[in-house]
């Protein structure tokens, strides 16, 4: 309980972070202050938060920093003073006083020094100072054992573990946008004097990544990060937003959904492989759909006692004024074709399709990830998942091919671990034909969506719209995930065999695997 709370409490700050940094930001680009630099707005930014009391782990020492994970990944320097990962907004090396011996905490690797990985355990770390390629108003000299290099020789001498967090810039030509990834724990191993090509003598440090520590495959993205060139921002900040340069469609929906859905990506030059997107279920020939029983409320079902779907939802209306469901349910009934009441109904929200601006992104590892540009309240409704709806016949032919297949499954279930039990062996598949922007959900282990069944359109229970909610509260560009259910030893090919996929998920509670 304690992690989840200083995970939030960190996140938190970060959060804030991004509003003062914006703000500013906007603020400068108002005043045309051109000489402020953009190091000076992230500072100023941290500072106000620093004034308000938003520090967290502000007189934190030695080993992980609470609420912080391996893999998180940062924008800016100022974010590690923040929440207490590394303490100097500038200087690599951040080190404490213990009885009067400097003992070095956290090291940052900026990719400027000559720095270097001899493996993932192994890293050799130039000291500091004397380089006027990095610090401005510095002579070339010979570094000098004081200061953050005399701190690195002490922990080796003290055993102490150093923090260690790397910044890459993320494509080759922006030279100025850095992620800052939190590599773990090392301990300084030996060190030594050798003359650099400046021609002087620099400090060189060995570092051992600690063992026990998870894997890091240095692709990990854990935090969603504005994916917004500085230089974009304007004061309509939404629509510049789309104007950015990592847009590489428009509109995923082709047209069909009532908000476009754009795609951005700012790993690679990669689009998203071609389907025709559809905003209805596609019905196999075999397949006969029932039309539902409606209500008779010609006034927009008000009286929830004398609303026929309301009753069939337990005597309730299943959303609150505002459109959010009230709570999960085995199977929610919203008002259908068959029923009097006008489309302004509100018991009928999900059959509108998405109403927040969702974008489809690509993640490091996970292929294509979906998020909003809006802040997501719990219970809203964000999506359906639309495909093809196959029996298990047609599902089994295309057993190894299942990345987009999604089981319709027994909603008598405990919810939302709704198909842990598959009744019925129904399934809708969001091939490379037909599909729509439900495809593009990723599993996660500590999801933020839950499926939830829904009749309107029919009759049939066998054969419910999956519909995407809100389970808590989602930020702005956090992604969007549920529980695939998947269980781990029980996914079979064709030939029998087990079948085993390494979850990506990156959060806390991820199991490693999705099966
Ligand atoms: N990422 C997909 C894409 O690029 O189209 C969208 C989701 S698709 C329904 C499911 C597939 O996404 C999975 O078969 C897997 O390849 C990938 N995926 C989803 N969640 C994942 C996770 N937590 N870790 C690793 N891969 C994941």
């Amino acid at each position: 309980y304690e992690h989840i709370q200083k995970v939030k409490e960190v996140r938190e700050t970060l959060k804030l972070f991004d509003d003062v940094y914006i703000k500013l930001l906007l603020e400068d680009k108002a005043e045309k202050h051109e000489g402020r630099s953009k190091k000076r707005i992230h500072i100023e930014a941290a500072m106000t938060l620093k004034n308000q009391k938003k520090w967290v782990n502000c007189g934190w020492t030695f080993g992980h920093v609470p609420g912080v994970e391996i893999g998180d990944q940062f924008r800016f320097r100022a974010e590690l003073v923040m929440i207490g990962l590394h303490h100097q907004f500038i200087k690599g090396i951040s080190y404490v006083n213990i009885d009067k011996k400097v003992v070095a905490t956290s090291i940052v690797d900026s990719g400027q020094y000559e720095n270097e990985a001899i493996s993932s355990k192994t890293f050799i770390y130039v000291g500091q100072g004397g380089d006027p390629k990095v610090s401005v108003n510095v002579k070339v000299e010979d570094q000098k054992l004081e200061g953050g290099n005399l701190a690195l020789k002490n922990s080796m001498d003290m055993g102490c573990p150093v923090r260690f967090i790397y910044g890459r810039q993320r494509l080759k030509s922006e030279k100025s946008d850095i992620r800052y990834t939190y590599d773990g724990l090392y301990t300084v191993t030996k060190y030594w004097e050798e003359r650099a090509p400046t021609g002087k003598y620099v400090f060189k440090f060995e570092l051992k990544r600690n063992l026990g520590q998870p894997k890091l495959n240095r692709e990990v993205v854990s935090r969603p990060v504005n994916l917004v060139k500085e230089n974009h921002f304007h004061v309509n900040r939404k629509k510049l937003i789309m104007q950015s340069e990592f847009v590489v469609d428009y509109d995923v929906s082709q047209g069909k959904e009532k908000i476009p859905i754009p795609v951005v990506n700012a790993i690679n030059d990669d689009r998203p492989p071609p389907f025709t997107y559809i905003t209805n279920m596609q019905y196999p020939y075999w397949y006969s759909i029932s039309r539902p029983q409606g209500c008779n409320c010609t006034s927009g079902c008000s009286d929830s006692k004398q609303c026929y779907c309301a009753s069939r939802n337990g005597g309730e209306i299943s959303f609150n004024t505002k459109g959010s469901i009230i709570r999960a349910q085995p199977l929610v009934y919203e008002c259908g074709p068959s029923c009097k009441c006008p489309p302004s109904c509100k018991n009928r929200v999900s059959q509108h399709g998405p109403r927040y601006h969702l974008e489809v992104f690509k993640t490091e590892s996970r292929g294509w990830g979906l998020w909003s540009r809006d802040y997501v309240s719990f219970g809203i409704f964000i999506c359906e998942y639309v495909g093809d709806l196959l029996d298990e016949k047609e599902a089994e032919s295309r057993i190894d091919n299942d990345e987009y297949l999604f089981d319709v499954g027994n909603y008598d279930e405990e919810i939302p671990k709704r198909n842990a039990t598959r009744n019925n062996n129904l399934k809708v598949e969001s091939n490379s034909l037909y599909g729509n922007v439900g495809r593009f959900i990723n599993h996660s282990c500590l999801p933020n969506l839950y499926a939830q069944n829904f009749m309107y359109y029919h009759g049939d229970r066998r054969v419910p719209h999956i519909m995407f909610f809100a389970s808590k509260s989602i930020a702005t560009l956090e992604e969007f995930t549920y529980h695939y259910n998947y269980h781990i030893g029980h996914v079979y090919n064709k030939n029998g065999n087990m079948k085993r996929k390494n979850c990506r998920c990156h959060s806390w509670k991820c199991e490693g695997r999705m099966y």
